[in-house]
């Protein structure tokens, strides 16, 4: 079965390899010169600089982001599922927070945030996705920031970019936590999350570390050192050294323009079926469609043509349908995906087949 899905993305074979070797410790020099030469490649992805490794999926990451660098009041913004769950953490731990909601299909308007952070002194931290998956919508988190900062330099700006890092080269320079997570964009299992760090979020964590486990102020000691206040993730570290490495060499330019022109070419040859684009501003990271009969076209998909897409949640949960782009994936792949989905299409009575699809997306592809 192909897994295009926006999470969990295939694992390459050679990286599959790096992480097959017997179990190393933690707490030797072996694995702490492989935990430093990650977080020298993670800083350059991230363009921070600093970075933290957790082990533990990214919503893990979200809360440490919560705990650590909110001491007062959030303003979470939500256009779906991921920035729902900022509010729902804030909730969990009794934590002040106002919400600013759109539809699933609208982006966070700057004007919005600027207004409702002016008008609210108490808001130190504000969470946001960079791409929200949910409707793989684009927010303009680097506008939003440079804004917000003018305003209140000291304020958190906390962006969640696991349908980001990786795909597109994130602006950091108003940024002060940046969050990832092993088994999006960086094609590996899941399991282990990461956070670009600003000098501002790490000045803030080391006045004041909040929890136990995800406690940055004692990672943030533990991993300045080459090694993890509790056991590591070391297959997944010593497989994410080996995906940067992997990226790395090729530039990871390359893997962002790869994934534009990818996520471009799809878009068109989805439009030219006649399919809508859920999104107001989509991300690279994934096309979402939204379409009445799209729980039918994935199931045909699923059965005839052995590829898994993934479809909505809640309220859009039978109407959309959403072709991750994230990672190393051929072309070849995502033709097949579009060509089964003009041939779905033609089986629900919707369009005969003419190849339009594959037609627009490898003249995209090739320009
Ligand atoms: C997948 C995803 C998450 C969360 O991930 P888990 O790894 O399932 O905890 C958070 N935010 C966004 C935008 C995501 O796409």
């Amino acid at each position: 079965m192909l897994l295009l899905t926006p999470g969990p993305t295939p694992v390459p074979e050679d990286i599959r390899m790096a992480m097959s070797e017997p179990t190393i410790h933690h707490r030797t020099p072996e694995f702490e010169e492989i935990f430093g030469k990650t977080r020298v490649l993670l800083k350059e992805l991230f363009n921070m600089p600093e970075v933290l490794m957790l082990a533990s999926s990214g919503t893990g990451a979200m809360e440490a982001c919560v705990l650590n660098l909110c001491h007062a009041k959030a303003l979470t913004i939500n256009s779906g599922k991921f920035g729902e769950r900022f509010g729902k953490i804030c909730e969990s731990y009794g934590k002040d927070y106002t919400e600013l909601k759109q539809d699933w299909d609208t982006p966070a308007s700057v004007e919005d945030v600027v207004d409702t952070v002016k008008n609210d002194d108490k808001i130190d931290a504000v969470f946001i996705q960079v791409c929200e998956s949910a409707g793989g919508l684009r927010h303009p988190v680097e506008d939003i920031a440079k804004e917000i900062k003018k305003i209140r330099p000291n304020i958190m700006v906390i962006a969640d970019g696991i349908t980001a890092v990786g795909v597109e080269k994130v602006d950091t320079a108003n940024i002060d936590a940046l969050i990832s997570g092993s088994q999006k964009a960086l094609m590996l299992p899941p399991g282990l999350a990461l956070i670009g760090l600003s000098n501002q979020a790490v000045e803030i964590i080391e006045k004041s570390g909040v929890g136990y486990y995800l406690n940055l102020k004692t990672e943030l000691k533990a991993q300045k050192k080459n090694t993890t206040a509790y056991t590591a993730a070391t297959t997944l570290i010593i497989g994410l050294k080996a995906m940067l490495e992997k990226l790395h060499a090729d530039g990871f330019d390359k893997l962002y323009s790869d994934t534009k022109k990818r996520s471009f070419a799809t878009k068109r040859a989805l439009e030219a079926l006649g399919l809508k684009i859920f999104p107001k501003s989509p991300a690279d990271a994934m096309s979402a469609v939204y379409d009445e009969d799209a729980a039918k076209i994935r199931k045909i998909l699923k059965t005839k043509y052995r590829v898994n897409i993934a479809g909505g949640q809640d309220h859009v949960k039978t109407t959309l349908f959403r072709i991750n782009h994230m990672g190393l994936v051929h072309d070849y792949e995502t033709a097949w995906t579009l060509n089964a989905i003009e041939m779905a299409l033609e089986e629900i009575g919707r369009r005969p087949y003419d190849g339009t699809a594959n037609a627009v997306f490898t003249k995209e592809i090739t320009k």
